[in-house]
């Protein structure tokens, strides 16, 4: 028998090399890989990076429906990490891609490996203000406030309208 689907929602970020190009082929691998479905990918932000360093990141969030277990659909996501030379020198350091899951349907999970929903989701600005333009009904106002004084802006940011003189 098929196993039901889920829906799951994963961030992406990254802060080396070309992070925005990065995002948009992750995204279409994603919607790839063998028992998942992409049903919603957010736009793209950029935003300053939060207990890490080097340059600003791009983050986007992904709305998906799978027939993978949780655990199958993270070691998926590193595969993912690892297709784009992904390395770990030290916790938190700047990466080509990070793809976390953030929730996997109502699961709530706490092992090394994997915990759900993602520990640190409601202090991060680059995830909730992506989630919230996919599926606002997971981030209350009180979420956001709590983010608000986080730096993050659409990317590529719109250009400021000039009105050229008559
Ligand atoms: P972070 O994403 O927190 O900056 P990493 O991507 O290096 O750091 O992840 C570190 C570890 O976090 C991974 O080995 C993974 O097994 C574990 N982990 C636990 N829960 C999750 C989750 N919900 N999503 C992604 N990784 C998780
Ligand atoms: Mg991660």
């Amino acid at each position: 028998m098929d196993r039901a689907e889920v829906t799951a929602w994963v961030a992406l970020g990254a802060n080396l090399g070309d992070a925005a190009q990065t995002l948009r082929e992750a995204l279409t691998i994603l919607s790839d890989l063998p028992g998942v479905r992409m049903v919603k990918a957010s736009s793209l932000y950029r935003t300053a990076p939060v207990e890490s360093s080097g340059p600003d990141y791009i983050n986007a969030v992904a709305e998906l429906t799978t027939t993978l277990t949780a655990p199958d659909l993270l070691i998926a996501l590193q595969g993912i990490e690892q297709d784009f030379g992904r390395e770990r020198p030290y916790h938190n350091a700047p990466r080509t891609l990070d793809l976390d899951l953030l929730l996997y349907g109502s699961a709530s999970i706490t092992s090394p490996a994997l915990t759900l929903p993602h520990p640190r989701m409601w202090q991060r600005a680059f995830v909730l203000v992506p989630l919230a333009e996919i599926a606002p009904v997971l981030v209350s106002d009180n979420a956001m406030a709590a983010v608000s004084g986080q730096g993050i802006v659409p990317y590529p940011e719109q250009a400021p309208r000039t009105i050229s003189p008559a």
